[in-house]
């Protein structure tokens, strides 16, 4: 923090992001917030048919998860991926044995008009909680239509081939995915397909919210 956010955060009254609780001078979520983030490992649905197909979670998109989310992305609220990057890292099982993170990857022009990828900095955060390396190998390798745009049916299709990794950068161990939420689960599987492709036998996934 430079000294002219710290003399911002001691000057100007901050609330909470999760619950609009008036904060002192600590960054990102209340105590109550954080303590209310708690993984979880989930099957997701039938589309996860292997054994592999369990993603660590802080639950259902609504609630404090869903207002930090927002705050991240929208808010610019970076400092928020400390608290929901940390609650996912406690939620990965070691017997996972995750080698490396890897974040879904978000399309170039969105990332421009933002500054950020909120997938990366979870990732960053939860590689180093888990003393591995965040890794950003894959890409778009197209422009997708807006998945909020189409419907369920049509995204599978709208996304198949659409991401690319780059085997050089990656261990051929566990890697852990990372997105900030999962809706249908098809960027994941994409993104997953695109790292067997690149020669990583196992995926697992970690997303705040779903
Ligand atoms: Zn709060």
């Amino acid at each position: 923090m430079s000294v002219f956010e710290g003399l911002l955060r001691a000057l100007v009254p901050r609330s909470c992001p999760g619950c609009d609780a008036q904060l002192g001078r600590e960054a990102g979520l209340c105590a109550g917030c954080r303590a209310r983030l708690v993984p979880r490992v989930e099957a997701y649905s039938p589309l996860w048919a292997r054994p592999e197909g369990h993603l660590v979670t802080l639950g259902p998109y609504r609630g404090v998860t869903r207002r930090a989310v927002r705050a991240l992305k929208f808010g610019g609220a970076r400092d928020l991926a400390g608290a929901l990057g940390g609650a996912l890292a406690a939620g990965v099982p070691a017997e996972w044995d995750v080698r490396a993170v890897v974040p879904v990857p978000l399309h170039p022009s969105r990332e421009r008009e933002r500054g950020f990828n909120q997938a990366a900095l979870l990732a960053g955060v939860v590689a180093s909680a888990l003393a591995v390396p965040s890794v950003p190998a894959l890409r778009r390798t197209r422009a997708t239509e807006q998945q909020a745009l189409k419907r369920a049916g049509e995204r599978g299709a709208n996304l198949a081939g659409a991401f690319a990794a780059d085997a050089r950068r990656l261990p051929s161990g566990p890697v852990l995915l990372i997105d900030d939420v999962m809706t249908t689960g098809s960027t994941l599987l994409a993104c997953r397909d695109a790292l067997h492709a690149a020669g990583v036998r196992e995926v697992r996934f970690a997303v705040v919210a779903r």
